[in-house]
């Protein structure tokens, strides 16, 4: 077999066995292999060569790190510089970021090798991968299916095998549902835990970078290098990550896990099966279950399509054609200028959200959409603050379905905003929630979802790592081709 995970890589580095210009190369190849899933918007073989050598020439001289000489890859929607930067959006098509993400920069100094830049939907907005300028991506655990979004890219790279991990983003859900129609664990981390400088803006007070790889362990691996405070970021939360071995090492039995069974219900049948293996496997690991009510099921939905549209709105206006982005041909005036600009530049999707979210805040109807869905919020935080005296995490559904078929709910907006039910409240409350593989349901992977207080990462990434030791889900990989 081969080396498919972070930490085979890494042991592999340090033995001796292998390079990382081989691991480059097979990278590289995989890339290649796979061009059918449309995974990469942009590959840069050259670049990823040249930090190959320097990886290894510093691994040589006894310098490396856990990423040093790891094969990665970001979602296009992290400024990388010198490298085309799109969010997937026509409006910055021929865009080249002038600086390095935080995060990104800090997987550089690590000494990962970065291969390149993955699909999403545009600018993030979307949950199949589908919303993207460029074309959609295929999941490849069944060609015919969507990966999830919106860092499809990100879930569908680590799951065909061609890097170990990658970066994502998650302001509703956009880590923690690829990593679920993938099979992969995905960890949106506490807002503010990763910087958001250079990470291009879709909902501020929402969005949140984080990592997916196969197995928690792995990403806590990326996570404790990308995270902690940066000065660049002003919503940057005080305080360095801890390293992935202190992260991964909260004891689990005794711990006690809140379950909202009103969640589970409305799960598909096909998901129940796993889901309750699931529940079943963290009592034998010592974890006792406890059913919570979490009295907001049906609202945080309704409020994030306010709070988030209302943000993408204000962020999106610096793409007008002269500060930002796609400029028309020939305007007659100023004007003109900026209504085709932004009418040839921004898809569909965009453009509903621009128009809800400019909605949402004009005069007149801002207490009764944007200052309620703030309340919402709140009432939400709440809950989980009184959910969280009780319990020490929370266990739920990531998705109510497994990966659906290409086209399935292309023309039904309500019914893809409502693929995020059950991850959309962490967002909302900025708590991190992880995503882990808990099964497959017709040959389509399952997962199930963990969350915790805030910067309480450690917690749900070392119950997720002792569900990991106990079962092999995470260890599945779609067969090649992806005929599941
Ligand atoms: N699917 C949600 C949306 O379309 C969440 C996207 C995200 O987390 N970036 O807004």
């Amino acid at each position: 077999m081969s080396l498919d995970t972070l930490s085979a890589m890494r042991r592999a580095l340090e033995a001796g066995e292998t390079t990382a210009v081989a691991l480059t190369e097979q990278a590289l190849a995989a890339a290649e292999a796979n061009g059918d899933l449309n995974a990469f918007l942009h590959l840069d073989p050259t670049q990823a060569r040249a930090a190959a050598e320097a990886a290894d020439a510093r691994r040589e001289a006894g310098e490396g790190t856990a990423l040093t000489g790891i094969p990665l890859a970001v979602k296009d929607i992290f400024c990388s510089k010198g490298d085309p930067t799109t969010a997937a959006s026509k409006m910055l098509a021929n865009w080249r970021a002038p600086y390095d993400a935080t995060a990104v920069a800090r997987l550089r100094d690590a000494g990962a090798v970065l291969l390149g830049k993955l699909n999403l939907d545009e600018f993030a907005m979307g949950a199949s991968g589908e919303n993207s300028a460029f074309g959609p991506t295929l999941n490849p655990w069944d060609r015919t299916r969507v990966p999830g979004g919106s860092s499809s890219g990100s879930a569908a790279a680590v799951a065909a095998g061609i890097v170990p991990a990658t970066l994502g983003t998650d302001t509703g859900g956009s880590i923690r549902q690829p990593a679920a129609f993938c099979g992969l664990t995905g960890l949106k981390p506490t807002y503010g835990r990763v910087s958001r400088w250079g990470m291009i803006a879709f909902a501020s007070s929402l969005d949140q970078g984080g990592a997916l790889a196969w197995s928690a362990e792995d990403v806590a691996e990326v996570f404790s290098v990308i995270g902690g405070h940066d000065p660049r970021d002003a919503t940057s939360a005080p305080g360095t990550v801890a390293p992935a071995s202190t992260l991964l090492s909260t004891p689990v039995a005794g711990l006690t896990l809140g379950v909202p069974e009103a969640f589970f219900e409305a799960v598909d049948d096909a998901l129940q099966g796993p889901l309750a293996e699931a529940k079943a496997q963290f009592e034998a690991l010592g974890v006792r279950l406890k059913a919570i009510e979490l009295p907001f099921a049906g609202d945080a939905v309704p409020a994030y399509y306010v709070l988030a549209p209302a943000e993408a709105s204000t962020n999106l206006s610096r793409y007008d054609g002269v500060r930002f982005g796609h400029r028309c041909e020939n305007p007659v005036d100023l004007d003109d200028l900026y209504r085709r600009s932004r009418g040839e530049g921004f898809g569909p999707e965009v453009k509903r959200r621009i128009l809800t979210g400019t909605y949402a805040l004009s005069v007149g109807y801002y207490d009764a959409y944007y200052r309620q869905a703030q309340r919402v919020r709140r009432r939400i935080l709440e809950s989980f603050t009184e959910a969280f005296q009780a319990v020490d995490a929370l266990f739920l559904p990531t998705t109510p379905t497994t990966a659906f078929k290409l086209g399935e709910k292309r023309n039904d907006p309500i019914a893809l905003y409502e693929e995020d039910r059950f991850t959309i409240p962490a967002n909302l409350a900025g708590l991190p929630a992880l995503s882990l593989p808990v099964g497959f349901s017709n040959g389509l992977p399952v997962g199930g979802q963990l969350l915790a207080p805030h910067f309480e990462e450690g917690r749900i990434l070392s119950l997720a790592h002792a569900f990991q030791q106990v079962t092999d889900h995470h260890q599945q990989r779609p067969t090649a081709g992806g005929a599941a």
